[in-house]
Order: structure tokens, then C-alpha cells, then sequence
């Protein structure tokens, strides 16, 4: 059968699909990877797949497409990018936060397998979410999978490199922004955004500090979380910082250094996995047992004792903290998540024709055109041209706003540009910024 992977993020998602994909063609499916924002709604008109594997579904453009996919005859895989929660940690929140969680939008209907992390979180869906408990399975921890290939290229000499891995994209956000499924005026997302900024600004600090004392000694290079842009560093860093642009694979950028520095963040654990260690230094991580999976420091003192004592090349991973997530959250952590994800998919599709009848383009309808509106979906005088990074379409409005896409409800900003100004070019800004 033919399988589409639609890949979320190329930094998170794009390695481990790349692996099921390999898995998936063992058994002698035909496999196409294409970019879910950008390429999924093509890829299915033009290259017909009889099953489409696609991230959690949140929001109206996945809800749509997954629905069209249904009434097409396509199977539904969702393939979650993220781990979930144990038990203990979902039963403790609240209740908006338990439907983002399982998902704002019910997807049952549409879909006929979820492949998940651990088996916690799995039994957590089954019995809460949207689908009955033999639609869900659990493959291990996806994100892990990349660090048990192994990888024989010798590394040319260097000086030992230590890698700041930011985590603060909140601090970015429209100050009115909430978050899809949270109600408006919620105060979980102000909170959140001074905590990011505070974070950052100590980092910053940081940074600039340990430049200027250790530069004989110690590279120093700077990774982006998904979702924040690597412009909003390049000023702001030492020019000897190297920054990476925004789409590189943290298992590829890892295995180029020797010491990593994180707010809270997964790294760690994809760190350990390479014998690298580890500092969480003013964490924003809310999740109890992440957090502590490396040691904490909140000061900078703390940061450059714990530097001075670390051993390059050890891991310094505090192991219950490690083992009680393999046990409620990730599941086991031995490079066969996406082995076992190919074998439930295949077991799947196991005896089942081809009977998908998929348009030859996309039906365009307007389902989310709210009239009355500035938008218009016509060309009217004295209108300027927008166009949805997500489903492509063009429609028609004011010269600077923020609206939802007629066609499929992504939220867009417009602005306009002063003139003279040139559009900022971020592949540019990052570039010069690493040569610096
Ligand atoms: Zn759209």
C-alpha cells in the first residue's frame, strides 16, 4: 500500500519519520514523506496514499483534512510527536488543560489508529479521550529513536563545545495571545510569558559572561527550541556564538558537542543517550520529574562552578529520575519505537484493498469566512493580497490585521512594510551571524 508521512516539524518530527518510513517499507509498503503545513493537502490529491500518517490532531485545518481523508477512503494513523502525561500528572490538572491534552477536537470518528509513547498515557486516552483502547497503541518513546543509530563518522579536532539549547518561544507571543482550547482571558499564558522573558534575560547574561571569561578554553553555540526564531539571538549574543538555524535536528547538533545547557528540556535525555552532560539552568519546565533530570541551578555562579566540574564525554543524568519516566511517560527508550509503530501500522493494513477515490485538487470551500468581516474572498477595490501559509489559498483584505484563514482557520498576521524597509530575511540574519 501506499503510505504518506506528513511531517510536523523538520527538527523534531522529520529524522524519526524518516526511520518509520524505513520500517515501514521492510514490508514492502511504498512510503512519500511530505511536510504537513505545506505539502499534505497536495500530496494527497496527487499521490493518492491508501493511508496517511499524521501528527495530533488540534484545530480545524487537521480536523478537515483528516475528515476529507475519511470520506476518501484513506486510513487515519495519528502518530503523536510528544509524549503525553502518566497518570498521576494528568489526573492533577485542571480541566481545559486535560482536553488539550487528550484534544480539544473530537477526532474519534475519523481516525482508526494512535500511535502514542508509553502504555500510561496510552490507558490515560483510552479511558478519557476519543477513541476506544484498541485503536491506541503504544510504540516507546518516538524521540530517542535517532540516538541508537549508530554513527561512526570520526568528529575533526576541536576545542570542547558547549551547547546553549534556549526554550523560551512564550516570550515571543502577541501579549493578547491564548492558546487554542484555553478560554480567553485565561491567565496561564501571562504567567507563562514573564517566566520565559526572565528566563531568557538571565541567559543572556549568562552567556555574555561566560564568553568573555572562557573563550580560550570552551566554543560556545546556541540552538533554538521549535517555535522560537534564531533572529531573536543574533544581536543579542557574543558574534563567536554560533547559532544554528532554525530547523536543525537536535541529534545532529548533539553529536557535535560536549556539554549542553537547557531550561528543562528533552536534550537532556538525547544528551545522556550520547554521554554528554548536562546543566538545567533556570528552568522553566513545569513537568516535576523533567526538570530534574539533570542538575538545577538558578544562579550563575551556580552555572559556572557546576561547568568547571563536569566531565566531557559522562553522562550525568540522575538515573531514578530517568527510569521513573521511562515507567509513567516515555516508555521503553531502546530505539524501536518506530520499529513497533511500522509493525501496528502493517498489522493494520494487513488484508485491506485499496479503495481510496481522492479528488484531483483539494475542495476549496469557505467554510470559516465570517462575513460582515474586512476579508473578502473577490478582489475589491483597494484590497491587498493575503495567502495562507497552510492550505495556499489567496484571499483579500486590509493591509495590516490578523484574521483566520477563510478555508481552514490558521491564524494569520499581516503587517505592512515602511517604506524603504526590506522584508527581515531570517536564513540571512542566522548565516552571517554563524560566520561572525
Ligand atoms: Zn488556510
Amino acid at each position: 500500500m501506499l503510505i504518506g508521512i506528513y511531517t510536523l516539524t523538520q527538527q523534531r518530527d522529520k529524522f524519526i519519520d524518516e526511520m518509520l518510513a524505513e520500517e515501514l517499507r521492510k514490508f514492502d509498503h511504498e512510503v512519500v514523506i511530505r511536510s504537513y503545513i505545506h505539502g499534505a493537502r497536495e500530496s494527497i490529491c496527487y499521490e493518492k496514499p491508501d493511508a496517511v500518517v499524521v501528527p495530533m490532531i488540534g484545530g480545524e485545518y487537521k480536523m478537515d483534512t483528516i475528515k476529507k481523508c475519511r470520506e476518501w477512503g484513506v486510513e487515519v494513523i495519528v502518530r503523536r510527536g510528544e509524549a503525553g502525561m502518566g497518570r498521576d500528572q494528568f489526573n492533577d490538572l485542571d480541566d481545559n488543560r486535560k482536553e488539550l491534552m487528550l484534544g480539544h477536537w473530537d477526532y474519534g470518528p475519523y481516525v482508526d489508529l494512535e500511535l502514542v509513547w508509553g502504555p500510561e498515557f496510552a490507558a490515560v486516552l483510552a479511558q478519557h479521550g476519543h477513541l476506544p483502547a484498541e485503536k491506541i497503541k503504544a510504540c516507546g518513546a518516538f524521540a530517542f529513536d535517532p540516538y541508537f543509530v549508530k554513527d561512526l563518522t570520526a568528529h575533526p579536532d576541536r576545542k570542547e563545545t558547549i551547547l546553549f539549547a534556549t526554550g523560551f518561544s512564550t516570550a515571543d507571543c502577541l501579549p493578547d495571545y491564548c492558546e487554542t482550547g484555553l478560554p480567553e482571558g485565561s491567565s496561564y499564558h501571562e504567567e507563562l510569558q514573564k517566566i520565559h522573558a526572565d528566563a531568557r534575560a538571565a541567559w543572556l547574561k549568562a552567556i555574555h559572561e561566560l564568553v568573555r571569561c572562557y573563550k580560550d578554553e570552551w566554543d560556545f553555540e546556541l540552538k533554538v527550541r521549535p517555535g522560537e526564531t534564531p533572529v531573536v539571538y543574533t544581536d543579542k549574543v557574543p558574534s563567536c556564538v554560533k547559532i544554528h538555524p532554525e530547523g536543525a535536528s537536535s541529534s545532529e547538533v548533539l553529536k557535535t558537542i560536549d556539554v549542553l545547557v537547557h531550561s528543562g528540556s528533552t536534550l537532556a535525555i538525547e544528551a545522556h543517550l550520547l554521554n554528554i552532560p548536562a546543566i538545567n539552568f533556570c528552568n522553566v519546565n513545569p513537568d516535576p520529574l523533567l526538570s530534574k533530570v539533570s542538575p538545577m541551578v538558578e544562579q550563575y555562579g551556580e552555572l559556572e562552578f557546576m561547568l568547571s566540574r563536569l566531565m566531557p564525554g559522562v553522562s550525568n543524568v540522575r538515573q531514578p529520575i530517568l527510569d521513573e519516566l521511562i515507567d509513567h511517560l516515555y516508555g521503553p527508550i531502546d530505539g524501536k519505537a518506530c520499529e513497533r509503530a511500522a509493525r501496528y501500522i502493517d498489522n493494520h493494513l494487513s488484508g485491506k484493498v485499496s479503495k481510496v477515490n481522492i479528488p484531483t485538487a483539494w475542495p476549496q470551500e469557505a467554510k470559516y469566512f465570517v462575513s460582515g468581516d474586512t476579508l473578502h474572498l473577490e478582489k475589491q477595490e483597494g484590497d491587498f493580497r493575503w495567502s495562507c501559509p497552510c492550505c495556499r489559498v489567496i484571499f483579500w483584505g486590509e493591509q495590516e490585521g490578523t484574521h483566520n484563514c477563510p478555508y481552514c482557520n490558521m491564524k494569520i498576521n499581516r503587517t505592512a512594510m515602511k517604506p524603504g524597509e526590506k522584508e527581515p530575511s531570517r536564513k540571512r540574519a542566522v548565516v552571517s551571524s554563524t560566520l561572525g
